[in-house]
């Protein structure tokens, strides 16, 4: 079972989300993820195999920011890769995802229709791309992501950052564990 950590803080976020991969990693996973949202853009990092190789990464590549998600993957959709490992992204929506969505071929045929193109085979990124989807059509943050999942079957624990909103970190979750924790001013996700 892999595990999501999301932290909408007031201090770096990425030596904590680091260390809550790490405390994570008994769960087994084959690769991991970070994003952290600075100065209202999304940076990701993400790397195949063992944590200390995104720790490797982040050490040469930095993350930044006070707001963060971060991810060890166990591969359902797609080989266990760069490209798909989490946080995916699609416009200006980056999530985490726990879980196995079962309908998201149909759904992925639906967004590719629509003009939405799509960088993994991962079943996640159909996640992100409908919230995006969601967005484009004018729906607040929120609201985007309350309609995607409304369409997702299957098993989710999901947390989501959105280019533009430094004050915002959304989580959702059915079938897949989630808990949301708060401090006087500093919010969290886990699985
Ligand atoms: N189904 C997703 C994937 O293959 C998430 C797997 C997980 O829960 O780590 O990327």
């Amino acid at each position: 079972m892999c595990g999501i950590i999301g932290i909408l803080g007031d201090e770096e976020v990425a030596p904590r989300l680091l260390d809550a991969l790490k405390r994570l990693e008994y769960r087994g996973y084959d690769s991991a993820g970070m994003a952290t949202l600075e100065h209202g853009r999304i940076e990701r990092r993400r790397s195949p195999g063992k944590i200390r190789n995104l720790e490797q990464l982040l050490r040469a590549q930095p993350l930044t920011g006070v707001a963060g998600i971060a991810h060890t993957r166990w591969a359902t959709h797609g080989a266990p890769n760069e490209r798909n490992a989490h946080p995916h992204k699609s416009g200006p929506v980056t999530l985490v995802h726990n879980g196995i969505i079962e309908n998201f071929r149909d759904l992925r045929a639906e967004l590719q229709a629509a003009g939405h193109s799509f960088e993994s085979e991962t079943d996640s990124e159909v996640i992100a791309a409908q919230i995006a989807s969601g967005v484009q059509t004018g729906l607040a943050p929120g609201d985007a992501v309350k309609a995607a999942v409304a369409r997702m079957r299957g098993a989710y624990a999901i947390a989501v950052l959105f280019e533009g909103e430094p004050d915002l970190l959304v989580g959702a979750r059915r079938g897949s564990p989630l808990v949301a924790g708060f401090s006087e001013n500093e919010a969290f996700l886990g699985s």
